[in-house]
């Protein structure tokens, strides 16, 4: 059994629950189904939390024996009966001294009371509840449970159900607690979806982007030498991610982007500034270098000579007898205390950055501005170091480096409209590129009960640029969605959702409004009335970061890679290694490669079927075979990878086309 890494969500709050969408409605409801099965089944187990997860619901519970898959049968018949038996979910509000009974005699949880095994988890629970709050139980036939909703009507109205696996996890996500049994299952509305579901479920095993990475032999995790999370691209995935940066400098170019460079690392005042540190940020970013110069490194030792002198004197002390509160012993202490903090201010902190955008800022603050310098559109593909926990490390969708497609674009208020609307109209225009049809923008906004703490302690400004972003996305006819007290500390966010060809959903950027950095920086310019203003800043990553962005295309394409993206565009096959034959795949192969195009040749002996079927494995795009006809006629026998001969052709006319091709990016 191996260890969930599915954290515990800290315990939502009615607000939250009530946000539950229709779907997981029913899939929390199959989670109580699924308790009363396993109850029936054995009477004493108890039970946890059951919240919806993605793709499911589960229900933690503690068991002597250990629920394998293979009782699952068993589970889901006892919940077909509960189901059969169309029960309604009851809500019965108690006063807490009544829950506080129930849970003594096991009765939460369980069917029945359970004299001497009481419902520890629910009383755990329970006393989470904040005074105030109504306490609620949910009953559905013989289960009583302690929750807060909301569930279905009735247990008949879950269409379609499965159990799905079995994992292990701490009560409340804390390791100091009991470790419960995870019991997984989905729902859905009918059998059609749910059969849907488990066919893209194998689809996207069948997919998945770490096991066509190293088939393909796109990159590699090298965990000895580079470390988890950092994965070295290998030439094949180099040349995919060569290809997303020239499109995205060509788009970007064309929308009067300019382009900077930045270091990697920045001085612990970047982010002390900009507000990352000394807490916002911190566990996300990888711990600070300590550079000393020479004159440092003289105090520090002079420093750490001095505490050394301290602990011998404080035992001596102590040897003689003098306790720990004796007022030199504290003194002592004290100023040892105060010698750590002076040797910690010494030198200089390094961060490597986890994001691009103060660097931006100072680049922005390099030279004077005035209004007619705006809007300035900063673009680098920066590459960002963030500290993922190793267990949540997940192929090239969870890393510890990113190259990110980013930009930022600094505007008047007057302009922001058009900028943003524009940075939209270029997802579009990539989405068509990538041939993602479904898309979703999900707009975060704040709420008023977070200023001062969740967000920047500006009401006006937060309404004020909320207006003008939901105006922009209400205009242009995307599809969106809007998401209360869910933005980013300094502004309005919107996370853009794609689903892959199979229909499963990644987050693949997000955007960011932002009125309050800018000002941190103290970055101005000089308006036409000749004060000076700060400008807005819009934070945008179309593209995400490679890392991201190449994982999702590789389950979208299955590897199958447009010819414009392929790692290898052209292979050009001879039948037989004889001359002349093979100068004139060579010359081929030269033509091509002037041209800038991937292409390799295969002049061996081997029979040209098993060449072919090389050339099919490694996922070629184009494949030109060449005999001694086609030669004869100036032509070549053209073959698509996944599709087929489409017979011989002029050789101009082919290199022609695979130009064009390539240039207009076609799928
Ligand atoms: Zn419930
Ligand atoms: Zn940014």
């Amino acid at each position: 059994m191996e260890a969930d890494n599915n954290n515990q969500p800290e315990r939502k709050t009615l607000d939250d629950r009530n946000k539950m969408n229709d779907l997981e409605r029913l899939r929390h409801s199959c989670a109580h189904v699924m308790a009363t099965a396993i109850l029936r089944l054995w009477p004493d187990a108890q039970f946890a939390a059951g919240p919806p997860v993605e793709n499911g619901f589960y229900y933690d519970v503690e068991l002597q024996h250990r629920i394998s898959p293979e009782d699952f049968p068993a589970i889901e018949a006892e919940m077909k009966k509960e189901i059969k038996a169309n029960r309604p979910f009851e809500k019965v509000v108690v006063e807490r001294e009544q829950a506080l009974k129930d849970s003594e005699s096991g009765r939460l949880g369980g069917l029945s009371e359970r004299p001497g095994n009481p419902s520890k988890f629910k009383l755990g629970n329970l006393a989470d509840i904040p005074e105030g709050e109504p306490i609620t139980y949910f009953k559905s036939g013989d289960f009583i449970d302690l929750c807060a909703g909301p569930h279905v009507m009735r247990t008949g109205n879950i269409g379609a159900y499965k159990l799905t696996s079995v994992a292990s996890a701490y009560y409340k996500g804390d390791e100091k607690n009991p470790q419960l049994q995870r019991i997984y299952g989905t729902a859905f509305k009918n059998k059609t979806e749910l059969e849907a579901y488990f066919k893209m479920v194998e689809e996207a095993k069948r997919r998945d982007h770490r096991k066509i990475g190293a088939e393909m032999g796109l990159y590699t995790i090298d965990t000895e030498f580079t470390g988890p999370g950092l994965p070295l691209w290998l030439p094949k995935g180099g040349a995919i991610l060569e290809e997303l940066e020239k499109l995205a400098k060509e788009t970007e170019f064309h929308a009067g982007y300019v382009r900077v460079k930045t270091p990697h690392l920045a001085k612990e005042k970047m982010y002390l500034t900009s507000g990352h540190l000394p807490l916002l940020y911190k566990d996300s970013m990888f711990p600070p270098m300590s550079l000393l110069e020479e004159q440092d490194r003289e105090r520090s030792e002079q420093l750490t000579r001095r505490k050394f002198a301290i602990v011998d004197e404080v035992l001596k002390l102590k040897g003689q007898g003098a306790s720990t509160d004796s007022d030199r012993v504290k003194e002592l202490e004290r100023e040892s205390f105060e010698i750590t903090l002076q040797q910690d201010a010494l030198g200089e902190r390094y961060y490597l950055k986890a994001m691009n955008c103060p660097h931006h800022h100072r680049i922005f603050a390099a030279e004077p501005r005035s209004y007619r310098d705006l809007p300035l559109r900063l673009a680098e593909y920066g590459t960002c170091y963030r500290y993922e926990q190793s267990g949540e490390l997940f192929g090239l969708m969870r890393v510890r480096s990113l190259n990110m497609n980013d930009a930022h674009i600094y505007c008047t208020t007057e302009q922001f409209a058009q900028e943003f609307n524009a940075v939209n109209e270029m997802y579009l225009k990539y989405f068509k590129i990538f041939g993602i049809e479904k898309s979703v923008m999900r707009f975060s906004t704040h709420s008023k009960a977070g200023l001062g703490k969740k967000y920047v302690n500006e009401p006006e400004l937060w309404i004020q640029t909320e207006n003008m972003v939901r105006d922009v996305l209400k205009n242009s006819g995307i599809n969106y969605i809007e998401v209360a007290n869910e933005a980013a500390f300094y502004g309005p966010k919107i996370d853009v959702q794609v689903w892959s060809v199979i229909g499963r959903e990644f987050t693949l950027a997000t955007n960011q409004v932002d009125f309050a950095v800018p000002r941190k920086f103290g970055l101005v310019y000089r308006d036409k009335d000749n004060t000076d203003k700060t400008p807005l800043c819009i934070h945008r990553a179309p593209l995400g970061t490679h890392e991201r962005f190449i994982g999702f295309l590789i389950e979208h394409y299955a590897g199958n890679f447009p010819l414009w993206l392929a790692p290898e565009q052209v292979r050009v096959l001879t039948i037989g290694e004889d001359e002349p034959l093979v100068s004139y795949a060579k010359a081929i192969v030269q033509e091509l490669r002037a041209n800038m195009v991937r292409a390799e040749g295969d002049y061996g002996n081997d029979k040209i079927n098993g060449k072919i079927q090389q050339a099919e494995q490694a996922k070629v795009h184009t494949m030109l075979v060449v005999g001694p006809r086609d030669m004869a006629a100036d032509a070549v026998s053209v073959r698509i990878h996944g599709k087929g001969s489409l017979g011989a052709k002029p050789k101009t006319e082919v290199v022609a086309e695979i130009l064009t091709a390539i240039r207009e990016r076609r799928a």
